[in-house]
């Protein structure tokens, strides 16, 4: 068996014997959920799944929705509108609290029932059906499958729904929700009525957590920004009034729901869902919670814990004196280039610049920059990927290098260089495609630059 299957398994039937916590009992279908139903998924940025314990169970997604519906509402609207509507701050509250900034009626946060209405009625369509149909199908697009809609749970969350719409009336009254309150209410309701299982909630998680590209059917479903905005959103409020501490002991983007639903986010890594219908008092799953509390210790995935640099990002600093190139020279340039071959100085790095690694990488071109006028070789051929941050970096350096009087040759695969200089001035640079053409260039500069006008050397 692999390795994070059977942690996840070990979890799981550890976890199993823990009988605390209460499951909902708002409406019949909740409360009629077996407490000992406990599944687990995890998906990958490869978009492979693990999964533990009971795994085909369906449920209504309830407020796991809530990040999702945020980030369609954000992709149609833009932040500033979305911003304008529905606040950003963790309200400290229950769920169904009525948390509205005074003055405006504004919903302090979208991860709670207060914003997560305003948010639904943010989605812009035709008309009612059109709206569900919107969010149905951003959803789906989450998960890579189509989701419907558990009617017999939309039938009682309508049937009891009061507190909610009574949330709305006070919105619609203080001018924050506009438009029908029982038309909106019951497309939130639909919305959460949604069903879904376990695994569909571990790729809508995986789609977050890949910066909004659905990491098993590869199809992109939000922008980037969109992503790491609803990201940061669960972060700080998706925990209902146990957030901060979630923060501070996990340390990953998470969204619960009173069905039992729990997703969690390890950026670049994967997505998580937990299935466990008993509930603590703030609302959230209880195996769930110690389930995530656990994995995140032994795998070291809390978002402030960054183990730093992998790999060395340079690998080797020479010269044309240690290494010239094979290009045939007479015997004059042969002693010309044993004199001064140490005026080209070769660096190479590997790997993906961010920014640590950027910065490593001008702190040698710093350090070993030969005196003026000299030449330096930056081989990044075995650079894979570099950040747009990154290149400013690195354009910027390059510039100072330039009218510093070096001439400087950088080699390297076709779209790596393409953001670096792409304010359209000519760049201080010259391309090549491998680090020996680049040398043997920079010893032809270098000869020419020595050899008097007219001397055949
Ligand atoms: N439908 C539920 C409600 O709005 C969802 C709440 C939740 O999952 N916490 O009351």
């Amino acid at each position: 068996m692999d390795p994070v299957t059977a942690s996840m398994i070990e979890i799981h039937d550890r976890l199993s014997s823990l009988t605390d916590g209460e499951v909902a009992d708002y409406i019949p279908q909740l409360a009629s959920a077996d407490p000992g139903t406990f599944g687990l998924a995890l998906v990958s940025m490869s978009g492979n799944r693990y999964l533990a314990g009971d795994t085909d169970e369906p449920f209504s997604i309830q407020s796991v929705s809530k990040p999702f519906v945020y980030a369609l509402a954000l992709s149609e609207l833009g932040p500033a509108e979305v911003a304008r509507r529905v606040g950003a701050e963790p309200s400290g509250e229950a769920f169904n609290a009525i948390s509205l900034e005074p003055g405006t009626g504004r919903p302090a946060n979208p991860m709670v029932n207060a914003g997560a209405i305003v948010t639904t009625s943010l989605v812009p369509a035709a008309d009612p059906e059109d709206r569900f149909e919107r969010i149905r199908a951003c959803l789906s697009a989450f998960a890579g499958r189509p989701l419907d809609v558990d009617e017999d749970v939309y039938r009682s969350e309508v049937d009891t729904g009061d507190r909610n719409r009574a949330l709305a009336y006070l919105m619609r009254g203080a001018g924050s929700l506009s438009g029908d309150v029982d038309e909106t209410v019951r497309t939130y309701f639909r919305q959460c009525s949604i069903r879904v299982r376990v695994a569909d909630l571990a790729v809508m998680a995986a789609t977050l957590a890949d910066g909004g590209v659905n990491p098993v059917t590869g199809d992109r479903v939000v922008a980037e920004s969109v992503a790491v905005r609803a990201l940061a959103v669960m972060a700080t409020c998706g925990m209902y009034d146990t957030a901060g501490e979630w923060l501070l002991r996990v340390g990953l983007p998470a969204k619960s729901g009173v069905s039992g639903g729990l997703i969690a986010c390890s950026p670049a890594r994967f997505g998580i869902a937990v299935h466990s219908p008993p509930l603590d008092r703030a609302g959230n799953p209880v195996r769930g919670v110690v389930a995530l509390t656990e994995l995140s210790e032994r795998f070291g995935l809390h978002l402030m814990h960054q183990p730093g640099r992998h790999a060395a990002t340079v690998t080797d600093v020479t010269t044309a004196l240690d290494h010239p190139s094979h290009r045939a020279r007479t015997p004059a340039q042969r002693a010309t280039l044993d004199r001064e071959g140490h005026r080209i100085v070769v660096i190479r790095a590997q790997g993906i610049l961010e920014f640590t690694e950027t910065e490593h990488l001008l702190h040698a071109l710093r350090e070993y920059t030969p005196p003026a006028p000299g030449w330096i070789v930056l081989d990044l051929d075995r650079v894979t990927r570099m950040a747009v941050g990154s290149a400013a970096m690195l354009d910027a350096t390059l510039a100072d290098l330039a009218s510093a009087g070096h001439e400087i040759a950088i080699a390297a695969r076709e779209p790596l260089l393409d953001p670096i200089g792409d304010d359209g001035d000519p760049v201080p640079w010259t391309p090549f495609r491998s680090g020996a053409e680049a040398v043997a260039w920079s010893e032809d500069r270098l000869l020419a630059s020595a050899a008097p006008a007219g001397s055949s050397g």
